[in-house]
């Protein structure tokens, strides 16, 4: 018997798995605010230490400076969201020949000199150890969890935790929201919400579980419901200027991160286009981790491979794009007596390994 190759194509062939639809509330949600794309002045991260090195050059840096960048191209760029030097030093040619209008030519030479500007070369390896030393962890709120993830949801990084319908991946979502604003009372948690299924109730609750004032909780999370995939694209840029107006955002969860593309891009002449804009938009999600020092925490619903008949006959939606771009995935499952089984795989610095927690009333537990 041929066994299909794990592939994004074969995906297409496969069947996916929707026990439920989520039930639909209609709990008012908070709207990230809509915000001006003012063509700001280059902000120096403070996060990064290599940005201290040239600090009083870099100061003084606009997208303006860039050469081959007027008045007018620097106002396209920032409607578009390139309005930091460092937005575009990360930025693909193509992307600012789209933004722009200017000429491929032209489009290398910004990006070119926006990286120059920002000397986005070599690091020593102490310089690596010294960012990678600023970066912490967001307890996921039982400590089994947190100890196979070595302390929690890495910032700097995405993690991605996927599993059926209703394994959990919700309930961790909110966890790391109210454990991101222990940890930083003054931090915002951005909270993309494309099923319709962030509850303040459970918010609430596990804030009440931790000792925490609920409404303080819940004042710092910024709700925005995605309503189709470039909505939810257009909310990751939305998040790129409240960070760039100073709101200090710790976490970005994205629940789900597939359910819109899967539901969008049907049959098989849609999936290269799916799987190009899943890529960009995990893209998007990974700059302003790495920008920021901040959490990615997105999730993925599976979906059954009829077709698989040895070890577990299920696989990620989004498949190679969304695993590539993640740096920590967990897959979740049900377990015994009403627990759930989570297990961390291929993580570069973490050995596979798993445990079993409970999602209980005011938060969730070690089991098993
Ligand atoms: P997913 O996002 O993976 O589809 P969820 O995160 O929504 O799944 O998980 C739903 C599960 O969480 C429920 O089946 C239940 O086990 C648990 N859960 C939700 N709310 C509560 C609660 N108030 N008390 C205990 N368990 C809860
Ligand atoms: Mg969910």
């Amino acid at each position: 018997m041929k066994r299909s190759r794990r592939d994004d194509v074969s995906q297409d062939a496969v069947q996916e798995v929707v026990l439920e639809e989520p039930e639909v509330s209609g709990e008012a949600l908070d709207k990230v605010a809509e915000v001006e794309r003012p063509v700001e002045k280059f902000k120096i991260d403070k996060e990064v230490p290599q940005a201290k090195v040239k600090a009083e050059t870099r100061k003084e840096m606009t997208v303006q400076d860039l050469p081959g960048v007027g008045a007018a191209t620097a106002e396209k760029l920032s409607l578009a969201g390139f309005d930091t030097v460092m937005a575009i030093a990360v930025a693909t040619p193509g992307e600012v020949v789209q933004a722009s209008g200017v000429s491929e030519a032209v489009a290398r030479k910004i990006i070119h000199a926006a990286r120059e500007g920002l000397d986005m070369g070599f690091q020593t390896g102490l310089e690596v150890l010294e960012r990678r030393n600023r970066m912490t962890q967001i307890s996921l709120g039982a400590s089994n969890i947190d100890q196979i993830m070595a302390g929690g949801v890495h910032t700097g990084a995405i993690t991605e935790f996927f599993g059926a319908y209703g394994s959990g991946k919700t309930q961790f979502g909110h966890m790391l929201a109210v454990q991101a604003i222990k940890a930083d009372p003054e931090c915002h948690v951005i909270y993309i919400d494309t099923e319709n299924t962030f509850r303040p109730g459970r918010v609430y609750q596990f804030a009440e579980g931790l000792g925490l004032e609920p409404e303080k909780v819940l004042a710092n999370i910024k709700v925005a419901r995605a309503f189709n995939s470039d909505h939810q694209m257009l909310l990751v840029d939305k998040t790129a200027e409240l960070i760039n107006e100073g709101t200090k955002v710790k976490l970005i969860i994205v629940d789900s991160l597939t359910a819109h593309f899967r539901a969008e891009f049907v049959g098989r002449g849609t999936l290269a286009e799916r799987q190009q804009k899943l890529n960009k938009h995990m893209h998007d999600l990974a700059k302003l981790a790495d920008m920021h020092n901040l959490a990615v925490y997105v999730t993925n619903q599976v979906m059954a491979k009829p077709d698989m008949f040895f070890g577990d006959p299920t696989e990620a939606i989004g498949g190679n794009i969304v695993g590539h771009n993640s740096t920590y995935r967990v897959y979740l499952r049900r377990g015994k007596k009403g627990t759930r089984v989570a297990k961390l795989i291929d993580a570069p610095d973490l050995p596979d390994s798993e445990c079993v927690i409970m999602v209980t009333e005011k938060g969730i537990e070690n089991a098993g």
